[in-house]
C-alpha cells in the first residue's frame, strides 16, 4: 500500500492506494489547521501509522510549488509562507523510515491522469490545471519532463510585455490571464458591478444559459489559453492536451471556443490528430503522489 498526499493551498487530501493506484481510503484536512511544520510532518506520520499491522510500503505528496524532485526538497511555496528551502524528504524519511517522493503538484496530476486516466498509453502530452493558477506538466516519452529541478511550469510563461505582476515574481505571464481571480474581476468588469458577488461557476454557468457578459469572459479566456496552447502545441507537438482543475468545469463553454483559436494559430501538421481532452480521474493528486511513491521505489 501506498501513501499519497495532495497539499494544496485549501485542502490537503490524503489515501491510501493499492499497488494498481486504486484508492483505498480517503481524508481531506483543512490547510490552515496546520499552523507550522511539525504539526505537517506529525500528521502525515500519523496516516502512515493508521494502518498498521499492514505497512505502508512508500509515502507520495505533490507539493504546491517549486522543488527539487531528485533533492526532495522544498525551494518555496508562492501560497504558503515559511517553507523556504525545506528538505521535507530527508525529514520525513528519518522520521517514517521508508521511501517518500516528492513531486509538484501539477506533476503528480500529470503522471495519475498518464497511467490510469485520460492520458494512458499517450506518448507527448500536455497537462494543464486550471484554478487559482495554472499549473502545466510535459509528458514526453511517456515520462514527466522534469529538467533539472522541476520543469513544466507553464502557467509562467510570459505572453505580455507589458503585463501584471504575478506570484511567482515575473510580470506578463499566461497565468494571469487565467487564474480564476483575474476571471472574476474581468465578469464584474464587463457587468461593470464592481461589488458583484460572483465565482467562476456562476460565469459557467450563465454563460450556458446565453448571458452576453459572461460569454464575453470565456471568449477571452478562450483567445488567450487557445494562442498559448498554440505555441505549446507548435513546441512540444503532442497528441492529447488534458484539462484539468476547478475551472475546467467550463469545459463545454471553452473547448470549442479554444479549438478555433488554435485552428487558426498553430501549425497544421501539429493538430491534424490533436485531441483536447478533460481529465478524468477524480483524486488524481492523491493517486498520483501514490504512483509517484510507487514508481520511485520500484526504480530505486
Ligand atoms: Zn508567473
Amino acid at each position: 500500500m501506498f501513501l499519497g498526499i495532495d497539499w494544496g493551498g485549501t485542502y490537503i487530501k490524503a489515501g491510501i492506494t493499492d499497488n494498481r493506484g486504486n484508492l483505498l481510503s480517503r481524508r481531506v484536512f483543512f490547510s490552515s489547521r496546520f499552523k507550522n511544520k511539525d504539526a505537517f510532518i506529525k500528521k502525515i506520520e500519523e496516516l502512515t501509522n493508521s494502518v498498521r499491522p499492514r505497512r505502508i510500503n512508500a509515502v507520495g505528496i505533490g507539493v504546491p510549488g517549486i522543488i527539487d524532485t531528485k533533492g526532495g526538497f522544498i525551494y518555496y511555496l508562492p501560497n504558503i509562507p515559511g517553507w523556504q528551502k525545506y528538505p521535507i524528504r530527508k525529514v520525513l524519511e528519518k522520521k517514517l523510515n521508508i521511501p517518500v517522493a516528492v513531486d509538484n503538484d501539477a506533476n503528480v496530476f500529470a503522471l495519475a491522469e498518464a497511467r490510469i486516466g485520460a492520458a494512458k498509453g499517450t506518448n507527448r502530452a500536455i497537462f494543464l490545471t486550471l484554478g487559482t493558477g495554472l499549473g502545466g506538466a510535459v509528458i514526453i516519452d511517456g515520462n514527466i519532463f522534469k529538467g533539472r529541478t522541476s520543469a513544466g511550469e507553464l502557467g509562467h510563461v510570459p505572453v505580455s510585455l507589458k503585463g501584471a505582476r504575478c506570484g511567482c515574481g515575473g510580470t506578463g505571464c499566461i497565468e494571469t490571464f487565467l487564474g480564476n481571480k483575474y476571471l472574476v474581476s474581468l465578469y464584474k468588469r464587463i457587468k461593470r458591478q464592481k461589488n458583484l458577488n460572483a465565482e467562476v461557476k456562476d460565469i459557467f454557468k450563465n454563460a450556458l444559459e446565453g448571458e452576453e457578459e459572461a460569454i464575453l469572459v470565456w471568449e477571452n479566456f478562450s483567445y488567450a489559453l487557445g494562442m498559448f496552447l498554440s505555441g505549446m502545441i507548435n513546441v512540444f507537438n503532442p497528441e492529447k492536451i488534458i484539462f484539468g482543475g476547478g475551472v475546467s468545469g467550463a469545459f463545454k463553454v471553452f473547448k470549442p471556443l479554444v479549438w478555433k483559436v488554435i485552428e487558426n494559430q498553430a501549425m497544421w501538421p501539429h493538430i491534424k490528430t490533436l485531441k483536447l481532452i478533460k481529465a478524468k480521474l477524480k483524486n488524481a493528486g492523491i493517486i498520483g503522489a501514490a504512483i509517484l511513491a510507487k514508481e520511485q521505489l520500484a526504480n530505486g
